[in-house]
């Protein structure tokens, strides 16, 4: 029988267009500001029973079509470290924009396989060109190149590409240059993050925060674009023919269009990056809920939505989720 569904809204009129799926909590990287070693090295990482199977995920992004789902990006954690990533997109619906977040260090070997199974997009992080940064930021042995050569790889597979960079203070603020000329003359598109203060361990504070204004300081030519889409996390520029964003949630939040859900690789939808709580959708797939089922919780869960916290920040204390688990 059809879905009867409806497109939902939240208590703000914003819609559920955009789910984040978080495939695993696991990462072959240790980012200073997401993963820090001494926090996660001995961390205990989810089971495999405990995570949602590929079946129950394309099960519950089935439910939320009916509700006004458009797209899917799959994250982590490091995506393309869960086994058989692409069998999973090939189960996706192909009319949802299908795109994935990754680190890139597994890119080269999957871009062409990712792109076979429907991927459409692929974001990769990308804090520094040189080792020494690259090495410090992501505390890890793996070599820029590799990230490189994956961006090359998912390119030539037909994949569209996006470059995402963190700018942490004392880290890496050289890389706003070297990375916007870098691509130059690329159809890859740049995206700046200002450090932003998810989870509990990355010791975050406010002097280590390089703003978006801060950042186009740096940059000579920019030019504003006109149309940015709603829901668009970044701020869109161009400068000489390549596009430039930046994604301000510290310093300029975009709560008020923000049509994002997120689902952990254990199965709790958040509502909001900063959520101390999610909402158990496992329990309910295992008992053998029908997509009206799971739809109907859905619906009820983001009619209270009421999340806006980048907006409220400094107000709300309450410890928070990490980053690496509910999926950037
Ligand atoms: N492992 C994949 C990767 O790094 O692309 C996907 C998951 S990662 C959590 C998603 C994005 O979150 C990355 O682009 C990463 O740089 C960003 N991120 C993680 N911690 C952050 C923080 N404290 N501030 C800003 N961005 C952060
Ligand atoms: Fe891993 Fe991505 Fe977090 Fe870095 S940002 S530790 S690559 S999950
Ligand atoms: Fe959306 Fe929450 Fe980020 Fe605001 S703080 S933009 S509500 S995820």
């Amino acid at each position: 029988m059809p879905l009867r569904h409806t497109m939902v809204t939240d208590t703000l009129g914003r819609p559920l267009r955009d789910l984040r799926i978080s495939l695993t909590d696991r990462c072959n990287m240790r980012c200073r500001y997401c993963m820090p070693r001494e926090h996660f090295d001995n961390h205990e990482f989810l089971s495999r029973n405990e995570i949602l199977s590929y079946e129950e995920l394309a099960m519950v992004v089935e439910s939320l079509v009916p509700l006004g789902l458009e797209k899917i990006r799959l994250t982590g954690g490091e995506p393309l470290l869960r086994r058989d990533v692409c069998s999973f997109i090939e189960m996706l619906p192909k009319d949802l924009d299908l795109a994935m977040t990754t680190n890139g260090i597994l890119l080269e070997k999957f871009a062409e396989r990712l792109a076979a199974s429907g991927l459409k997009r692929v974001t990769v992080s990308l804090d520094a060109l040189d080792i020494e940064t690259f090495q410090a930021m992501g505390d890890t042995s793996e070599k820029p190149e590799t990230v490189l050569r994956g961006i090359e790889a998912a390119r030539m597979a037909g994949l569209k590409v996006k470059v995402n960079t963190v700018i942490r203070a004392g880290y890496n603020e050289h890389s706003v240059q070297k990375i916007a000329e870098r691509f130059l003359g690329t159809d890859v598109v740049v995206r700046y993050i200002e450090f932003m203060d998810v989870g509990e361990t990355n010791s975050w504070n406010t002097g280590e925060v390089i703003t978006g204004e801060m950042m186009r300081s740096m940059l000579d030519d920019l030019m504003p674009l006109k149309e940015n889409h709603v829901g668009e996390v970044a701020n869109r520029y161009q400068r000489g023919g390549q596009e430039i964003g930046f994604i301000e949630s510290v310093s300029k939040p975009f709560c008020g269009d923000c049509n994002r859900a997120r689902i952990s690789a254990d199965g709790s939808l958040y509502t909001c990056l900063f959520a101390n709580r999610g909402n158990d959708l496992k329990s309910l797939l295992r008992m053998d809920a029908t997509k009206e089922q799971i739809a109907c919780a859905v619906r009820d869960i983001w009619g209270k939505r009421d999340d806006a916290y980048s907006q409220n920040r400094g107000e709300i204390v309450d410890r928070k989720i990490e980053m690496s688990f509910i999926g950037g």
